[in-house]
């Protein structure tokens, strides 16, 4: 290596690359800690047999909802908040977690859907 000293802009250069460097296992630890508390244990999980059979996912936006073509709600309003099978005041809810008739003792996400979706009556 150089004797010579490094420039200003080489100097900052190496700053900013360390900065990040040592910010990236904060940021990955803040981000894991923060997935794994807002998915509990009992969610209804992508390989359950149930949800397999009837294509639940956890985010509506990612289902096939205009080929199941149920009716009621345009099939970009469909999502398991406004479905009949849907159980907000079960135990272990939370604010985005809730129960549902057809995963029972399990949660699913208020925004997910599947295909037996049904427009909640009322
Ligand atoms: S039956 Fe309704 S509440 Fe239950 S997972 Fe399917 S869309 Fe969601």
């Amino acid at each position: 290596m150089s004797d010579k000293p490094m420039s200003t802009s080489r100097r900052d250069a190496v700053k900013v690359m360390l900065g990040t460097a040592a910010a990236i296992p904060v940021i990955n630890l803040v981000g894991f800690g923060t997935a794994r508390a807002e998915v509990p244990a009992n969610a209804v999980a992508a390989n359950d047999p149930t949800a397999i059979a009837l294509k639940y996912n956890a985010d509506a936006t990612q289902s096939d909802r205009a080929a199941a073509a149920r009716p009621g709600l345009p099939p970009e309003e469909q999502h398991c908040a406004n479905c009949q099978f849907h159980l907000p005041d079960v135990a272990g809810a939370t604010e985005e977690w809730h129960g549902c008739s057809l995963f029972p003792g399990k949660l699913i996400n208020v925004n997910g859907w599947c295909a037996s979706w049904t427009l909640k009556a009322g």
